[in-house]
């Protein structure tokens, strides 16, 4: 029989070719739809999208174009490329980790009802036909040293389209990929390899990890001994709030106009996050190990903050109105406020802040010890900021009206932004006026609210976070901090307010939060480091 010849930097790029447009059909009508493009810009977005994973998988199939190794790994990817092709056409299943394991751990029964005949018409139409007609080429290697040297070229030629493919439409990428990330789970076979990379990994890494606990010695200190009535400390943890667009901070803007009218209201204004996005600040917040040292599979094997309060005898109880609490509350009581669906696609819902207020005070009323609350807010969830204000908190308009930012000008998405931050100065006052409340009818109470990172609003034509942290510009690391204590409370834990207000402008960071709210619940443990805590050297002794 015949034989075609072919160079084999030219077949791995019509498999390559093959696998991209044929069998990722599910992930470009997704795309499609995320875009939804209305004029040339879009499109033309839409082609550099093509172009970047054309070069990205020439470069993957090219990678193992060596003798005798490129046509039985082609022909595997091309099988799993096919079989997961059905599975995201036929039922648009997100192929992760947790597919991996049902096919591998589910029984016979189970696997044989996917068996369908539909399954065998993609595994041999879009399967074994191209495996067919690669195994009909003769594949002609040149020497090594020229073999070498096309790689060469060819690398330096991908990395050059790359970037100038990339660069005009820098947001566009930003806002597509990092905030629909879950369309990077429908391109085959990356998603594939990826999930059994991660199910492999997962299996490999020991039995099911024991948890390390922590702060075994914490108990009440003394002085809860001639303590009386009962405390609530609420922790908000704020999403993408900025320092910078605080007028607290100097903005000169009125994105403020409830929290400056706040007496006794403590702004720390040099603030600094963990980390760039939620996923990690979330986790290193609410752990002993701080930023120098935070090591978020560390961190998930081992008990936190919350862990250690609810320990010493505290109500401790998590309320969600995000993407979830990231490992950190699934040993507390906790309340979904917002209906998350992690395996279909879809965008963040669009839960406004005060659903954690509803029905606060029934929680409160209900506490039967002294509590430790926090509420995750939703806060400046970009990019489709103007999903996080109620109309009538549209203060500032223009306001971008859209999730892709290349529709909308610089001064729109702004606006939009600091219409999030009003809101979320209204949510926090509300949340403050109802502490306030509670304090007048004989419960302690404090606030703390701080943000998990900043936000990048066009600097340097930047958007969004998750930078490097050692890259990051400085507005996705300078976070709002603020601490709000009632007179009881002060009282209560011999707090002098005054002396934190007068030390406020000493940089602090979220390895604060693990250290301070232990010293001002007065927890004794051995982990406390008075060194990191913002009451110490503010508490007046007790007697
Ligand atoms: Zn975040």
């Amino acid at each position: 029989m015949p034989k075609f010849r072919l160079r084999p930097e030219v077949c791995a790029f019509l498999v390559a070719g093959f696998v991209l447009v044929c069998l990722n059909a599910h992930f470009w009508r997704l795309l499609y739809q995320t875009v939804a493009p209305s004029g040339a810009f879009e499109w033309l977005f839409l082609a550099s999208v093509v172009l970047v994973a054309l070069v990205i998988f020439n470069l993957l199939f090219g990678a193992f174009a060596i003798p005798y190794v490129f046509k039985p790994v082609a022909t595997l990817l091309l099988l799993i490329s096919a079989a997961a092709a059905y599975f995201m056409d036929e039922y648009g299943t997100v192929i992760d980790a947790g597919l991996v394991r049902n096919i591998v751990e589910t029984n016979a029964a189970e696997v044989r009802d996917l068996l369908t005949l539909k399954l065998g018409a993609y595994l041999l139409l879009a399967g074994a036909f191209p495996i067919y007609l690669l195994w009909r080429i003769r594949l002609e290697y040149g020497s090594l040293g020229r073999e070498l040297l096309t790689r060469t070229v060819a690398l330096l030629a991908s990395v050059v389209i790359v970037v100038a493919a990339v660069l005009p439409f820098t947001n566009g990428f930003m806002s597509v990929f990092r905030e629909q990330r879950q369309l990077l789970y429908f391109i085959s076979p990356v998603n594939s390899l990826h999930a059994v990379y991660k199910y492999v990994a997962k299996k490999t890494s020991g039995a099911p990890h024991r948890l390390i606990s922590l702060g075994e010695d914490a108990r009440k200190g003394n002085a809860w001994l001639g303590r009386k009535g009962r405390s609530l400390t609420v922790i908000v943890v704020g999403e993408t709030a900025r320092a910078q667009n605080f007028s607290l901070n100097g903005y000169p803007r009125p994105t403020n106009p409830r929290l400056s009218e706040v007496a006794g209201l403590i702004n720390f204004p040099l603030a600094y996050s963990c980390g760039t996005d939620t996923a990690l600040s979330l986790p290193c917040m609410f752990s002993n190990l701080g930023r120098a040292k935070f090591d978020p599979n560390r961190a998930a094997r081992q008990e936190n903050l919350l862990d250690i309060v609810q320990r010493a005898g505290f109500a401790v109880r998590w309320r969600e109105n995000q993407s979830g609490c990231k490992g950190v509350c699934v040993r507390v009581p906790t309340e979904v406020l917002v209906e998350t669906k992690p395996h279909r696609f879809y965008e963040i819902a669009d839960a406004l802040d005060e659903a954690l207020l509803r029905d606060l005070p029934e929680r409160i009323s209900a506490l039967d010890r002294d509590g430790l609350f926090v509420l995750h807010m939703m806060g400046s969830h970009g990019p489709a900021y103007y999903k996080r204000y109620p109309e009538q908190f549209e203060h500032f308009k223009p306001a971008c009206k859209e999730a892709q930012f290349s529709r909308c000008s610089r001064d729109e998405i702004v606006n939009a932004y600091d219409n999030t931050i009003v809101y979320t100065d209204h949510v926090l006052g509300e949340l403050i006026a109802l502490l306030q409340r509670e304090d007048k009818a004989g419960l302690a109470t404090a606030l703390i609210y701080l943000s998990d990172h900043g936000e990048s609003l066009g600097e340097s034509n930047l958007y969004l976070h998750g930078m490097p942290y050692a890259l990051a510009p400085e507005v996705q690391k300078h976070i709002p901090m603020l601490l709000w204590l009632s007179p009881r409370y002060q009282q209560a834990f011999a707090v002098d307010a005054g002396c934190i207000a007068a030390r406020r402008e000493r940089p602090v960071s979220q390895d604060n939060l693990f250290h301070s709210i232990l010293g001002v619940l007065d927890i004794e443990t051995r982990l406390y480091d008075a060194k990191l805590d913002i009451f110490a050297g503010c508490r007046r002794s007790y007697d």
